[in-house]
């Protein structure tokens, strides 16, 4: 046997380095000197990439986020404790990546990718990095087809496109979440994917719109990419940026995907804190100088492709939350960078007017042009009339003497804001929102109490779906109401009508 020496390791040793001097590759290796809070800082890596993903002893993922002179700053993906001071650390030259594709409907995973329902892992057939660039302006068409979301007073006033970015802003508890989880429920048989991306949400209410996609038969088509408030700010931080490139991936196959960002305000807020532990300069309501960037690279991977691209479209729907209406940085900001907001409104919460939806200050900038003819014909002078009533409502609380032309006004703004009222999760056909919004305008409900309008709506969409059931085909396949079909609503709504006050 070969005598154990030094000499004799020393050869050996330099025998083995010859055999594989071929395959080896020199890599930087970096050393930890800082962690704490999700946060780490590293020496020696002086390759490193901005965003790129780095190992830390061999296990531990992390995202390269302030490149200094000597030193990187990066932010711990997963439990930040786990990390300590002195840590080995390398450079893997990619960014992360999460499993794509048809695997992903009906689960719901955290932003990596790793399952939270209790199933097996994601089998995915492709993975995505999570950070891509938006579509160029010539790879992207014309808006031109409506997203219904089902709510009456969204499709009739402020109409969504597929491939628009639409916010949803409002104080908190004023049916937010409510009118994005509708939209969802809305898409089912329509061949449209969803993707709802929680930002530090409760995991208790996560739980409970997960059943009830369930119950509704909305999973099949949907996948949820959570991150609850108990997880850390970088995963908080990637979660969007995580379900846009699942989004994508269908977009990019010719699909069209609505994706729903619930909500942007967390998602700053976790990104002030990674910042600041950072000791990033922080700007204003400490929020570093680039807060702007990150909802706007976002956003702007929203778009309607062209013929060459497979015609895919992907519709967002971020959502922000306002303290007292206070329209602050963040909600000026993403209201530049979308096409339009859904201002929700807690008086109007509160007095019933349900979803509290303020017309006056809710637009949709590219929307109208989606519209189909039928929803043009019944809905073109429904802003204009209920800002009409709006303001003679005001000065008609003042005084009790009004002439008949007031009057009028006011009976038939109180009537259609009844009737735009909608309970929660029961989205409504398009062909049935332009016969009752058909009744409405025409003025054919004056005649009814205020407080009998809901039953009269239940009851009139029920004799519809029975007795009339070739109207609301004729709407849903030509996308128009011409004027035989109007002709045929009228007699029907007149039959109803007459049945209807006899009772
Ligand atoms: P948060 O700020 O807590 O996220 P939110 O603005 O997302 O709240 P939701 O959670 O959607 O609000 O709704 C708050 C409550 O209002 C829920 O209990 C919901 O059932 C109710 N609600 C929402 N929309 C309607 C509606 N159209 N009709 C009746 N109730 C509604
Ligand atoms: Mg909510």
């Amino acid at each position: 046997m070969k005598k154990l020496s030094p000499q004799n390791l020393i050869k050996d040793f330099s025998a083995s380095v010859g055999k594989f001097k071929k395959s080896y590759i020199r890599q930087e290796v970096g050393r930890v000197v800082f962690s704490g809070d999700g946060v780490v800082r590293i020496e020696g890596l002086q390759h490193c990439k901005y965003g790129e993903l780095l190992e830390i002893d061999g296990c531990h993922r992390a995202i390269a986020f302030n490149i200094e002179e000597n030193i990187i700053g990066a932010i711990v993906l997963g439990e930040p404790e786990a990390v300590s001071n002195g840590s080995l650390c390398h450079a893997t030259g990619e960014i992360v990546t999460v499993p794509v594709g048809n695997e992903l409907l009906g689960r719901v995973v955290d932003p990596l990718g790793n399952p939270l329902d209790g199933l097996k892992a994601v089998k995915a057939s492709a993975h995505r990095p999570i950070e891509s660039p938006a579509p160029q302006i010539i790879d992207r068409s014309k808006v031109n087809q409506p997203l219904q979301t089902g709510i009456m007073a969204i499709d009739s006033m402020i109409p969504i496109g597929k491939g628009q970015r639409e916010l949803i802003l409002g104080d908190r508890h004023t049916g937010k979440t409510s009118l994005a989880i509708d939209t969802i429920l809305n898409q089912k048989g329509k061949d449209v994917i969803c993707v709802y991306v929680s930002i530090g949400q409760k995991a208790a209410s996560i739980s409970s719109i997960m059943h009830l996609l369930m119950e509704q038969g909305a999973m099949e088509y949907t996948t949820i990419v959570c991150s609850t408030a108990s997880d850390s700010a970088p995963i908080q931080y990637i979660a969007p940026y995580a379900g846009c490139a699942i989004a994508e991936e269908f977009m990019y196959k010719g699909k069209d995907v609505l994706i729903v960002y619930d909500d942007l305000t967390k998602h700053a807020i976790a990104y002030r804190a990674m910042s600041l532990l950072l000791k990033r300069p922080s700007g204003r309501e400490a929020y570093p100088g680039d807060v702007f960037y990150i909802h706007s690279r976002l956003l702007e991977r929203t778009a309607k492709l062209n013929k060459e691209l497979g015609s895919g479209s992907m519709t967002a729907l971020p959502i922000l939350e306002t303290i007292s209406n206070n329209l602050s940085l963040i909600p000026t900001n993403v209201i530049s960078i979308t096409d339009g907001q859904i201002f929700l409104e807690t008086e109007l919460f509160n007095a019933g007017v349900r979803p509290a939806i303020n017309v006056g200050l809710s637009v949709s900038r590219v929307g109208s042009s989606a519209q189909i003819k039928a929803m043009k014909k019944v809905s073109g002078k429904l802003r204009l009339d209920l800002s009409q009533y709006r303001e003679l409502a005001i000065f008609a609380q003042f005084g009790s003497d009004l002439d008949d032309y007031t009057k009028k006004i006011l009976d038939y703004g109180v009537r259609t804001i009844e009737m735009l009222k909608q309970p929660v999760h029961s989205p409504l056909d398009v062909a049935k929102q332009v016969c009752l919004l058909y009744v409405t305008t025409k003025g054919m409900l004056v005649d009814i109490e205020v407080h009998r309008l809901s039953t009269f709506k239940k009851e009139f969409l029920h004799y519809l779906d029975s007795s009339h059931a070739e109207i609301l085909q004729t709407i849903n396949s030509q996308g128009d109401l011409d004027f035989e079909a109007s002709l045929k609503l009228d007699e029907a709504v007149k039959r109803f009508l007459e049945f209807y006050f006899e009772k």
